[in-house]
């Protein structure tokens, strides 16, 4: 029997960028739930479903306690029919039978394991299916053609689905620092993502790179990636140009979170923690159990973008998708990873530092640590 006066009442405000998410999430089974379905419904294609069900997610990882009943989520946003009896189900059965039967299902199954080859996204995976690819084995028996990406995805499949440490992100930064201060000193590197929020584990490392004088930034990257390619560092990479131009794009494109910084998706070969020698100029290791792959995204931006790329680059995805929606529905400006438009006043909001962004946005600063939505 529930004492009225007993059950604590929640609430958040409706958008994820005015809230305090730490990693501390007091409602792991509930978010692993509607995590799970957001996951499928953006396998599906279904991205409008994805992003009601990483709301939802997300405002229950804003709780300051565990959620024990349904009338304690009156008036919180966010919370949809389809949400609300997910988490009434598990809070009433322990499970809800719509995330269990989504999980056992071959699809889902299917879906999950083809996507986690590196350069294979939902549209590829999905094409598969319907041609009877399952599995890795029935992929490699297929004869279906890989680009480059997804060979080297297939190739080191094993380590790029298993976590990185953050002992593994701090060994890395040690390199790539190495190798942007022997091409260019001066240059700054910044780790992003989510070892910036301060996670222990992710999928891959994020850095974003940077020279405090503009325009010395200019042609950095392809010398980074000779550098890490000639020490032996790189299984892959792909390097895309910066083609980011304030006149042609700006204010545009607020619909589409791509950036057009010069950027590098790579895959590091990391030596084992035993193999780790002092100095990290050359990578020595040969034999195939000394070292392991590792996704490595880097980010070069001029010093006068700087502090957008870093808000953008640091997310999480939904955090970062939040401030977009806030700037565009709430103060008629347009936000990317480039710069912040003020859509009244015509004109660019020049921003020195992440504090000054928020403090244009009318928001309250919130620290990488607290961007976990
Ligand atoms: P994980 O720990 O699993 O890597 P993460 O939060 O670091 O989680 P990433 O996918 O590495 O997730 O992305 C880090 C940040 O970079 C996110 O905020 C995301 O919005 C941004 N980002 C990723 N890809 C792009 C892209 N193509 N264009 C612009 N921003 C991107
Ligand atoms: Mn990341
Ligand atoms: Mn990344």
């Amino acid at each position: 029997q529930i004492n009225e006066a007993e059950v604590v009442l929640f609430s958040v405000p409706s958008y994820a960028c005015q809230r305090r998410t730490t990693l501390d999430n007091h409602n792991v089974t509930l978010t692993d739930a509607l995590s799970l379905l957001a996951e499928n419904a953006e396998l599906s294609d279904e991205d409008g479903r994805g992003v009601a069900f990483r709301r939802a997610a997300a405002v229950l990882k804003a709780l300051p306690a565990p959620v024990t009943a349904m009338s304690q989520l009156t008036g919180l946003p966010c919370l949809g029919d389809h949400s609300l009896r997910v988490i009434k189900d598990i809070l009433e059965n322990e499970a809800s039978d719509e995330v269990e039967s989504t999980k056992q299902s071959d699809r889902f199954k299917a879906l999950k394991v083809l996507t986690g080859i590196f350069g294979v996204g939902s549209k590829t995976a999905d094409r598969w299916i319907r041609d009877g690819i399952h599995n890795l084995h029935q992929l490699q028996e297929s004869g279906a053609t890989l680009n480059r990406a997804q060979q080297a995805g297939l190739e080191h499949y094993n380590d790029l689905n298993q976590q990185v440490t953050k002992a593994e992100a701090d060994a890395i930064t040690e390199i790539v620092q190495e190798a942007v201060v022997s091409v260019l000193p001066g240059a700054q590197v910044v780790l992003t993502g989510g070892f910036r929020r301060g996670k222990q584990t992710g999928h891959d490392v994020d850095f974003l790179i940077t020279h405090p004088e503009e325009g010395r930034e200019v042609g950095l990257m392809p010398k980074v990636v000779f550098w890490l390619e000639s020490q032996g560092f790189l299984l892959y990479q792909k390097t895309t140009r910066n083609s980011y131009l304030e006149v042609k794009d700006g204010p545009g494109r607020p619909s589409s979170n791509m950036d057009r910084f010069e950027r590098c998706l790579s895959i590091f070969k990391l030596a084992k923690k035993e193999e780790r020698g002092i100095k990290v100029t050359v990578n020595t290791v040969k034999t195939r159990d000394s070292w392991r792959a590792v996704r490595v995204d880097l980010v070069v931006s001029p010093i006068s973008q700087f502090a957008f790329a870093l808000l953008g680059w640091t997310g999480s995805k939904l955090f970062e998708r939040e401030l977009r929606r806030w700037a565009g529905h709430e103060k008629a400006m347009s936000l990317s990873s480039h710069a912040l438009y003020d859509n009244k006043q015509s004109r660019y909001l020049r921003a020195a530092s992440e504090e000054e962004i928020f403090a244009h946005l009318g928001l309250e600063y919130i620290p990488p640590s607290e961007r976990n939505a």
